[in-house]
Formats: structure tokens, sequence, C-alpha cells
């Protein structure tokens, strides 16, 4: 960022508004994600800018869940791409898991462009979606999958997920992990895993988990103990606790 000195007590938020600016003039990140950005912004701010409690808890059982997962994929769309896209390579290292790129819009050849941009950024694997495979309950083309990816997964992480398509994929029977920091968002409430935080800190955060975790009877308990409206509920707790709370 060029003129914005690192001690500016918005330095962070300023550094991660260039990204996603980049990524539009990329053409990784479609200019509506600069809208969905905002909306996160707002709600990042009403967290304290910070990974709460509530973030922290969902995201250990996350790492369980996608650590016992047979088929784990990770969803990629134009934000994540463009904000974390090394994070992401990370965890599909750690996961064996493969990148699987979706999104809404689809102009101008940008499903390729974050193909490329992931490939640049060290990925090997990024599948892309398909004709051949098609998600059932939803009508965007966000329903053309990867008929090895997506289309089979039994786990599939979905930072920043439009509702409509977490509801498909949760009828499907496939859980879904999010990370989303609106936590009355569709996607928050249908998710199996909410991890209400900014994805730019949740990712390492959820890398080092797994990368700790051992024991499946433990990770099993973990799961089967988790109630996602519990989370949602906390988190809308603390961001309506009092202005000095
Ligand atoms: P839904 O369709 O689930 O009801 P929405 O339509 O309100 O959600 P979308 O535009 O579909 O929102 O998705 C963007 C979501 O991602 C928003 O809930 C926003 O708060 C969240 N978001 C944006 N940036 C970030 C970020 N950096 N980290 C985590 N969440 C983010
Ligand atoms: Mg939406």
């Amino acid at each position: 960022m060029s003129d914005v000195p690192k001690s500016h007590p918005r330095y962070l938020s300023l550094t991660l508004r260039d990204r996603i600016v980049e990524g539009v003039e990329k053409g990784i990140t479609s200019i509506h994600g600069l809208i969905a950005h905002g909306r996160g912004e707002a709600f990042d701010y009403l967290i304290g800018e910070k990974t709460q409690s509530f973030a922290t808890n969902a995201i250990c059982v996350a790492a369980a869940m996608l650590k016992l997962s047979n088929h784990p994929v990770i969803s990629v769309n134009g934000n994540v791409a463009a904000l974390v896209p090394k994070e992401l390579i990370e965890l599909a290292h750690i996961l064996k898991a493969p990148l699987e790129v979706n999104i809404f819009h689809t102009e101008t050849g940008r499903e390729e462009k974050i193909r490329q941009h992931l490939l640049k950024n060290g990925a090997d694997n990024v599948l892309m979606p398909s004709q051949d495979a098609q998600l059932s309950y939803i009508d965007s083309n966000r329903k053309y999958v990867h008929p090895g990816g997506i289309f089979i997964a039994d786990v599939v992480f979905v930072p920043l997920e439009d509702g409509d398509r977490c509801e498909a994929l949760r009828k499907m029977g496939k859980d879904v992990v999010t990370v989303d920091l609106n936590p009355m968002s569709r996607t928050a409430k249908q998710a199996s895993i909410t991890i209400v935080d900014n994805v730019v800190r949740t990712l390492p955060l959820l890398c080092k988990e797994i990368l700790k975790l051992t024991n499946d009877s433990d990770l099993q308990n973990k799961l089967t103990h988790y109630n996602n409206e519990d989370i949602l509920q906390q988190a809308l707790q603390y961001i309506s606790r009092s202005p000095d709370g």
C-alpha cells in the first residue's frame, strides 16, 4: 500500500481493501466482491477486528471435521483468491484436498484467471466447474461443479459463501464449513460449522489447529458436542455488547 503509514489505526483494514481492489484489477475478484467485502468489514468492526472465542471454538471443531472427512474440498471464490491464496494452498496441502473454483459472476474468463492465480501462488491441483456434474437445488451457474471434487465431497470448506449454495450443499447431505463475518447471513445459519471471523485471520489458525490434531475418538467427540446455533448466538451477543464491554 503506497501512502498509508503502518502506524495508521486502520492500516490492516486498508491493506485488505487494497488486496481486494487489486483482485478486481487483475480480473480475479468480481466488482460485486467489493460490496461483499464492505459488508464483511462492517461486521469485523463489530467483533473488534479480532478472533473471538466463538470463532476459536468453531475453528477447533472445523479442524476436526475436516481431518475426519474422507473427501474434503476447498471451494474458492474471487474474494478469497485475492485475500488468502497462499493460505488456501497451505490448507489444501495439509488436508491433501483439492481446491475448486466456484463463483457466481463468471464474466470475462474469471474462473480461469482464479485458477491461474492459484497455480502462480503454488497450487498443484485446481479443479474447475464442469457441465458434467451439477448440484441439485440450485439454479445459478454455481450449480456446475467438478465431478471428482465438490460433487462427491463429504465436507466442503466454503469461506464467504452465498446462502443458496450453502443450502444446496446441505440438502445434498454434505457438511459445510464456512467463514462468514455475518452471523445472521443465510450461510452462517445453514452451515454445519460457521467460523464468525475474518478469513485472513481464520486460515492460519485453522491450518495450525489441523496440524495439532491427533486422536480420532476425541475428534469425533468434538463434532458430536458441537452446536452451531450456540456459536452464532455467542457472536450475536458479542456484537450487541455495551460500547465499553
Ligand atoms: P447470504 O447469501 O449467506 O445470506 P449475503 O448475501 O448477505 O449472505 P454474500 O454477498 O452472499 O452475503 O456473501 C458475503 C458474505 O461474506 C457476507 O456475509 C460478508 O459478511 C462475508 N465476508 C466478506 N468479507 C469477509 C472476510 N474477509 N472474511 C469473512 N467473511 C467475509
Ligand atoms: Mg448472498
